[in-house]
């Protein structure tokens, strides 16, 4: 009896070793979400002793909606027969901080469900490096702006709320003025520079639901949302003027000009690529009708 008793003690100081060496965040609660055991990382993380956890709930601990997302995992691994995986965003000393936790349930040896246990990892560093590589991925590295493909993307998606709620939607495509001239005679240094202000200057006069995206080379792309022809005309018009009254130090006196195509959402162009068509056949009227101007299918 008496070796029993010992070799189960033997058997709870290993466990607690690993629950403390592991460098895991490790815990367990009662189903009505009481603390039930912390290991130390879990108190060193939050800054408080171990035993300020025991019998106290998430929702005394950490703000409402810090509480409520554990609860609602915690409550799904009741009900879950296996380990769960979710991700965690959880405020440590006034910073998000994201934490890969696995939820279980916890049997009695008879059987019965009493508590539940997590074993959660700071995963802090790979979700900033992984929000990195898909900023690089969906971002243009000169002007910041959306890439081809990821504009062509938004696109889409705004096309079909377009199409499901009937509403309107115009693009703009806009190409910069004899713009090999300008890299020709200042150099193509100065050539990129005017790229990125002429993105910040369409940017400024951008709304919050627009995009702005390169295409390629000097050509950029712009989807509004909920715009009338008629509107996307007034503003396509004042951003034209607005960079036609740019004279950027480095060319010397010399304007920037643009050409703008339009074409707006309708009956005969329901598709994404008939609608860039269209907008690409007005901007080539507009190249055609002189440059420095707004044309609309
Ligand atoms: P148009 O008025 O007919 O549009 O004449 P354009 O000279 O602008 O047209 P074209 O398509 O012949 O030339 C586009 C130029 O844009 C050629 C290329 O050197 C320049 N360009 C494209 N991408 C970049 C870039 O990333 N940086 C710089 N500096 N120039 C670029
Ligand atoms: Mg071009
Ligand atoms: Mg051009």
């Amino acid at each position: 009896m008496s070796d029993e008793k010992d070799w189960s003690q033997q058997q709870l100081q290993i466990f607690k070793a690993i629950a403390d060496n592991s460098g895991a965040v490790i815990g367990a609660k009662s189903l009505d979400g009481e603390y039930l055991y912390v290991n130390q990382q879990y108190g060193r993380l939050f800054q408080r002793p171990v035993s300020d956890f025991i019998g106290r709930k998430d929702s005394e601990l950490f703000p409402a909606e810090t509480a409520a997302q554990f609860r609602r995992a915690d409550l799904l691994a009741q009900q879950s027969q296996n380990p769960i995986s979710v991700e965690e965003v959880v405020p440590v000393d006034g910073i998000d901080r994201d934490f890969l936790s696995i939820k279980f349930p916890i049997y009695s040896t008879e059987g019965k469900l009493f508590a539940t246990g997590l074993v959660a990892a700071d995963i802090s560093k790979i979700k900033d490096l992984q929000r990195q590589l898909q900023s690089m991925a969906d971002h243009d590295v000169l002007t910041e702006c959306y890439n081809r493909r990821k504009i062509l993307e938004i696109a889409e998606l705004y096309l079909k709320k377009a199409r499901r709620y009937q509403q309107d939607l115009a693009v703009l495509v806009f190409d910069l003025d004899h713009f090999k001239q300008v890299n020709d005679t200042f150099g193509h240094a100065v050539g990129d520079c005017i790229l990125s202000g002429f993105v910040d200057r369409v940017n400024a006069e951008l709304r919050k639901p627009d995009e702005l995206g390169r295409l390629g080379g000097e050509e950029f792309i712009a989807v509004l949302p909920d715009t009338s022809a008629v509107s996307a005309l007034a503003l396509a018009e004042r951003i034209r003027e607005k960079i036609a009254l740019w004279y950027p130090e480095q060319l010397a006196g010399q304007q920037v000009t643009s050409s703008i195509g339009i074409a707006g959402f309708s009956l005969s162009l329901q598709s994404l690529d008939e609608l860039v068509a269209a907008a690409d056949h007005a901007l080539y009227q507009a190249k055609a009708n002189g440059r420095n101007c707004v044309r609309l299918y």
